[in-house]
Parts: structure tokens; sequence; C-alpha cells
């Protein structure tokens, strides 16, 4: 088991190797969730300008809860997990609501904010507070597999409840939030997935996989299932002042609250523009004629499925009704240069960057 030297070792490693972050020059409860948030699914660097821009516009909970909903998402597109950002608007409505502003103190209190798990309120806990929390992410568990050499399927309940009792039995209680961001620190720049560099690691004399030879066979992760792939079609519709018709998708849905252009998945046997026409008239009660090929076609993944996205031209037929969102959701008709205030999944922000230097 761990030893009051060992925490010594990677603490005294982490004080003299890490990296200076922004959320790390801050107790504020509030900057450390945000960067949490950001940080899960998302690498440092790309989030490093995120951080600062909305730390900038919504420098604390009240900020954030007062903010209007599409402005919080178009701060937040390109970071993808657009669930993310809407949690934490209504968590920042919590908070002001529930706790007069003041971001709670206690775990149980934290992990009641909307979006928070496990692993957000260990790391708030023990970094913020310097509670004895442990966290368990994908860099803990390289990490905690290699050093006690844990061979189980990592994806197993029963191989993560292991590797949190390793971890709880390591974290060091007078040091907990430097600690926990020393074994992520660790996992990340050191103990990296293909290639570890055991040589500049302070866990080099008893860690498992390095004595054994044995890094590249911890942690196991059982082979993901193939993600399905989808073919969606969507409709730029323009009126007869060139204005493109977008709708809000549904807060509920994914990507909820972000914009788009009308359309959805292709069914089995039909034409694509036939999926175009069909999504009209099923989600804005139109009826429209679509080109017979896609202006643009992008190809996009997400964690559990990919896509490729056709969009077409598409024309309002003479008498048809006047588009209206049949889920109660708002549309919008906006001149292509102001498509750029609206924030929309990654695939439509390419046919929009398209559509906008058409008209330039
Ligand atoms: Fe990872 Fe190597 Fe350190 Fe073991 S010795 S924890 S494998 S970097």
């Amino acid at each position: 088991m761990a030893s009051d030297a060992d925490r010594n070792l990677l603490l005294e490693w982490y004080r003299r190797v890490r990296r200076d972050l922004p959320w790390r020059r801050t107790c504020d409860p509030y900057r450390i969730w945000i960067s949490e948030i950001m940080l899960q699914q998302t690498r440092v660097d790309q989030a490093l300008p995120y951080y600062d821009r909305f730390t900038a516009r919504f420098p604390d909970a009240d900020s954030l809860a007062r903010a209007d909903l599409d402005d919080v998402l178009r701060l937040w597109e390109g970071l993808g997990y657009y669930s993310r950002a809407r949690n934490m608007h209504k968590a920042a409505k919590q908070i002001v609501e529930v706790h007069n502003g003041r971001f709670p103190d206690t775990y149980d209190e934290v992990i009641s904010l909307q979006g928070i798990g496990p692993y957000t309120a260990a790391a708030i806990m023990s970094i913020a507070f310097g509670e004895p929390w442990p966290v368990v992410d994908g860099n803990v568990i390289r990490v905690i597999s290699r050093l006690y050499g844990i061979g189980e399927d990592v994806r197993l309940s029963l191989t993560q409840k292991e590797i949190a009792r390793h971890a709880t039995a390591l974290l060091d209680r007078s040091s907990p939030g430097d600690f926990n961001q020393a074994v992520m620190e660790l996992g990340a720049t050191v103990c990296t997935p293909a290639s570890p560099d055991c040589s500049s690691c302070p866990f080099q004399l008893r860690c498992h996989a390095h004595k054994n030879g044995a890094t590249g066979k911890y942690p196991y992760k059982s082979p993901a299932k193939k993600r399905p792939h989808h073919q969606i079609a969507v409709g730029v519709v323009r009126d007869e002042r060139g204005r493109l018709l977008i709708a809000r998708r549904p807060d509920n849905a994914m990507l909820g609250g972000l914009w788009e252009f009308p359309g959805g998945k292709q069914e089995d046997g039909e034409a694509l523009p036939d999926t175009v026409r069909r999504e009209l008239r099923e989600e804005l009660g139109v009826e429209a004629g679509v080109d017979q090929m896609p202006f643009q076609s992008v190809r996009h993944a997400y964690s559990h499925f990919t896509i490729t996205l056709h969009a077409f031209h598409a024309t309002l037929e003479h008498g048809s009704a006047p588009p209206v969102a049949q889920n109660g959701e708002p549309i919008r008709w906006v001149a292509a240069e102001e498509l750029v205030d609206y924030a929309f999944p990654k695939a439509n922000r390419k046919i929009t960057e398209t559509l906008m230097s058409a008209e330039k």
C-alpha cells in the first residue's frame, strides 16, 4: 500500500513540474467548477481560451444565471458536449436561488447541482475546500491500474470500484487538492497511454507495470462497439429576400438549444432530397422543392455514432403554408452574415461558413 514517502515524492514532483494554468491560481469554487466541466472530454490547450473567455464574460454564478442560454451556448460553441453548458446554466440558477449566490461547500450540496457527478464534486471539494475526496478520471485510472497491476477490464464498474478504493488509500489527506491534481497531471504528462516516461516518474521504484516491463498491458479496456453511421440531410431554405431559415433544437434533445438547418436522418430506401422534403413537412409543416444534389457534405464524429451531413438548397413551394415549428421551438429567418450570431453544432457550422463566404 501507499506510504507517506510515496505521497511526498508525488507532491514534490508535482510542485516542481506542474503546468501554470489559470484555474490553478485560484481557490474560487466557481472557477474550479468551470474548469472541471470544460476539461471533461476536452484537452487543456483546447479548453484554455474557452475558460478565459467564459470567466471574463461570466465571472460568477450570478452573472451566469442571469445570462441568456443562447449567449452561453455561443461562448461554448466548438467545445462539444453541449449538455455541459446547459447544465452549468441551470446549476448557476440553483446556486442563486437555493444558496443565495454562494457556491455550496459540502459534498452533498455540490453534487446536487445540475450536471455535477462524483468526479466533479470530489474535484471541487478537494481543490477549492481542501476536503479529502479522491478523484477518479481516465488519467487516474491509468496511473493506478499500472501502479498496482490491476488487469481487469476498466469498463466494468467492479474494476472502477477497486481503483476508487486504491485512490482513497493513496490520497494525501493534508493536501488533497494538490494530490488529486498531481495524480491527474502524472497521467496527463508522464504516465501517458502509449509511451509512459517511467524514468521521470516518482513511482518508478514501486510501480508494478514498470517493474514487470508491462506498461502496455494496463489499463485493460475491452474493445468498444463499432459506432453506427447515419446519413443526415438538411434543407437550406431561402425566402424571397434571400434570408435563411434556421430552427432551434429542443432543450432536452442532443445538442439542445443550438440552432440548425431543418432536416433529419435518412430512412431506409429514401433518396436524400426526399428526406429533406419529408423532414420539412414534419418539422415545419411546409412543402418545398429540393435540389437533386447536395451543395456540401460534411462528416462528423460524435461519441456514440458518426454522421455525414448533406446540405441541399431548398425553396418553399408556391402556396405552401408559412413554416411553423411543430415542436413549438423558435425558428428564425436570418441573413447569411447573421449566422455567426447563433450557436450551431460543428457540422452545421461548416455549412454556415460556406454560405457566409458565398455572400462575400
Ligand atoms: Fe506510469 Fe511508468 Fe510511473 Fe508506472 S512508473 S506510474 S507506468 S509512468
